[in-house]
C-alpha cells in the first residue's frame, strides 16, 4: 500500500505559500492534488464546524470533508476518498468575519477521515474568536471558539452547560438547540454522544446502518448525528470540552472488557476503531489522537483563578466489573456484598493509577475557586432494594467501585481542595447529591457537591423503583428521570448556580424548554441549597 502522508510543510510548499504567508482567498480555489475543486457532488463542509480543548491562547479548530456524508449503502463508508484537501482557514475578531486576525492553510487526513483538527495558538486570552473554512469553491459555516482566560485572572462570572446521552433513535435534540441559545462560554460533553446500538421498534428517527462496531459503522455513526442541526448548531455557538462513556463503543464496557465476553484481542479491535472514530470527530489535541488501541483523554482547563475543570476518562483504564462473567448478562449489574465481594477490594480503580495521581496532583495544587470534575457516571452511593429486599449496588457507575470513590473524597477533604463540584452523566436523570466521607451514616461530613444532569434524548430509568429508594439514600437530595435536557450553570466567586432545564417533548423537533428546578452551591460550603 503506497502510503502518502503530506506534511504541512509539503502542502505549503505545493500550494506556493508559507508558513506565516497571508493566503488570499484566490489561492484556494486552486486544485489540491486531484481533488475536485468545485465540489459539485456535495457541500465538504456539511458535517460542520467545532472549536473546543481551549488554552490562554488558543483553541482546536475542527472540520471534516464529507461531500457525501452518509452513503446509500450504510455499510459503505460515507464522507470521501482519496489524497489530502488544502483547506484555507481564517480567524476574525467579529462574528462579521471582516477584522480577520489570521489565515492560513492546512489539510484534510484522508487516514483520519478527511477530518481537520487545526491548532491554534498565539491569540489573546479570554475572549471570543469567529473562524470558517474554505476549500476550493466552498465555505463553511462561521463558528465561534473562545481563549480561555490567564490563569491568573480573576474571572467574575463563567456561565456554561454540561450534557450527556443524546440517543439519536430516543428523540430529537431540541436541548441541545436551547442550549445554544443560552450563548454559554463552554459546553461539558459527559458522554453517550453516540449509541453505537439500534432498535428500531422504538425508534423516533432511525440509526443508518444498524449496529455500529467498525471503523465504518462508527464513522458513519458521527456523521449522522453531526448532521442533525441542532448539535451542528451547537458546535459552532460554543467550544466544547469532551469526555466519553460507554455508548461511544459498547454498553457497558471497561477497559478491555465487553459485555458480551468477547474475546479481549477481537473486542479491543473494536474499541480502536470507536477510538479512533471519536477522534477524528472532536476537537482535540494531536496529543489525544490514538496510538494503536490507546487514546489520552484526561485534561485540565483553568478559567483564571475561577475554575479548574479536570476532564475525567471514567472508561479505557477502569477495572474489570464486579463478578463479570457468565452466566450474568454484560457488564452490569445489581451485586449484593455477600454474592460478590469482590466489588469492595481495594485494589479497584475507576481511573487507572496514572490518571488518578494526576487527577489528585492536580486537585492538590489548584488554585481555583471552584473544582469541577467532569465525567462519565453517577458518583453517589445508590443502594438499590431488590425484590427480595436484599440490598445491592450497579457495578457500572462508582458503586462497582467504591474503594476508588473513597481514596478520591478522602483526597479532596485531606489537601483541602476547593469547592469540589462533580458533574455526571450516563444515568438518564437529573440528580443533586452531597457526597459524604460515609454514605452509610447522613451525619458524616459532605466532601464535595454532585450535579447529574439528565439525558438530551435518551430514555430515563424507571422512576418508581428509583424513587422507591430515595429513603435508603438521604444524601439525594434531587431526583429526576421522566424529563429529557441539560444543565446550564452560571458560576461567581460566592456561588455555582445550576439550573435544570427540560425540554417538553425529546420526540418532537421543535420542543420548548423551561427550567425545572435551580440550586446554588455557596463558596465555602458543600452541598446544594434549593434556589
Ligand atoms: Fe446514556
Ligand atoms: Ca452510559
Amino acid at each position: 500500500m503506497s502510503e502518502i502522508r503530506f506534511t504541512r510543510r509539503s502542502l505549503l510548499k505545493v500550494a506556493g505559500l508559507t508558513a506565516t504567508g497571508v493566503a488570499a482567498p484566490s489561492l484556494w480555489i486552486r486544485p489540491g492534488f486531484g481533488q475536485p475543486v468545485n465540489w459539485q457532488g456535495g457541500d465538504p463542509f456539511a458535517l460542520g464546524v467545532a472549536s473546543g480543548t481551549p488554552s490562554d491562547d488558543g483553541f482546536v479548530l475542527w472540520t471534516r470533508l464529507a461531500p457525501d456524508p452518509l452513503p446509500r449503502d450504510p455499510d459503505k463508508p460515507g464522507g470521501m476518498d482519496g489524497e489530502p484537501v488544502m483547506i484555507g482557514y481564517e480567524i476574525a475578531t467579529d462574528d462579521g468575519m471582516r477584522d480577520v486576525i489570521r489565515r492560513g492553510t492546512t489539510a484534510s487526513e484522508p487516514e483520519l477521515a478527511h477530518s481537520v483538527h487545526l491548532e491554534i495558538a498565539g491569540l489573546m486570552p479570554g475572549r471570543p474568536y469567529w473562524y470558517r473554512f474554505h476549500s476550493g469553491t466552498a465555505t463553511s459555516r462561521v463558528g465561534r471558539a473562545r481563549t480561555l482566560p490567564a490563569s491568573a485572572d480573576a474571572l467574575a462570572q463563567l456561565r456554561f452547560g454540561f450534557v450527556s446521552c443524546s440517543n439519536y433513535e430516543h428523540g430529537y435534540f431540541s436541548a441541545y438547540r436551547h442550549l445554544t441559545e443560552e450563548n454559554p462560554d463552554a459546553v461539558v460533553f459527559l458522554g453517550d454522544y453516540i449509541y453505537e446500538g439500534s432498535n428500531p421498534k422504538i425508534a423516533v428517527r432511525l440509526h443508518d446502518g444498524g449496529e455500529a462496531a467498525t471503523l465504518t459503522g462508527y464513522r458513519n455513526r458521527y456523521a449522522q448525528y453531526r448532521l442533525d442541526p441542532d448539535l451542528q448548531g451547537l458546535h459552532a455557538a460554543a467550544p466544547a470540552l469532551v469526555t466519553w462513556d460507554d455508548h461511544e463503543v459498547e454498553n457497558d464496557y471497561a477497559s478491555t472488557w465487553s459485555p458480551t465476553f468477547e474475546d479481549a484481542g477481537r473486542f479491543l479491535d473494536r474499541r480502536t476503531a470507536a477510538y479512533q472514530a471519536f477522534y477524528e470527530h472532536m476537537p482535540l489535541r494531536a496529543a489525544s489522537r490514538p496510538t494503536g488501541a490507546a487514546m489520552h483523554l484526561y485534561d485540565r482547563f483553568r478559567f483564571g483563578n475561577l475554575a479548574e475543570f479536570s476532564m475525567l476518562d471514567g472508561r479505557q483504564y477502569r477495572s474489570r466489573e464486579a463478578c463479570y462473567g457468565p452466566p450474568k448478562k454484560g457488564g452490569a449489574h445489581l451485586e449484593s456484598d455477600a454474592v460478590c465481594p469482590e466489588r469492595l477490594e481495594q485494589q479497584r480503580t475507576m481511573l487507572g493509577q496514572q490518571q488518578e495521581a494526576w487527577l489528585f496532583d492536580g486537585l492538590s495544587h489548584s488554585a481555583a475557586r471552584w473544582n469541577i470534575m467532569a465525567q462519565d457516571v453517577l458518583m453517589a452511593q445508590f443502594k438499590q432494594r431488590a425484590p427480595d429486599e436484599v440490598i445491592g449496588y450497579w457495578t457500572d457507575d462508582w458503586d462497582g467501585y467504591p474503594a476508588a470513590r473513597s481514596r478520591l473524597l478522602q483526597h479532596i477533604a485531606d489537601s483541602k481542595v476547593r469547592n469540589p463540584v462533580v458533574l455526571s452523566g450516563d444515568i438518564h436523570s437529573f440528580w443533586a447529591n452531597d457526597l459524604k466521607r460515609d454514605f452509610d451514616n447522613p451525619a458524616s461530613e459532605t466532601i464535595a457537591t454532585e450535579f447529574v444532569g439528565t439525558s438530551i434524548s435518551s430514555h430515563g430509568p424507571p422512576h418508581d423503583v428509583f424513587v422507591k429508594c430515595l429513603p435508603d439514600n438521604p444524601h439525594v437530595n434531587f431526583f429526576e428521570s421522566r424529563l429529557r435536557g441539560y444543565s446550564f450553570v452560571e458560576l461567581s466567586a460566592k456561588t455555582m448556580t445550576t439550573h435544570f432545564r427540560v425540554v417538553s417533548d425529546a420526540s418532537k423537533p421543535d420542543a420548548a424548554i423551561s427550567t425545572l428546578k435551580t440550586f446554588v452551591v455557596e463558596d465555602g460550603r458543600a452541598g446544594a441549597q434549593e434556589a
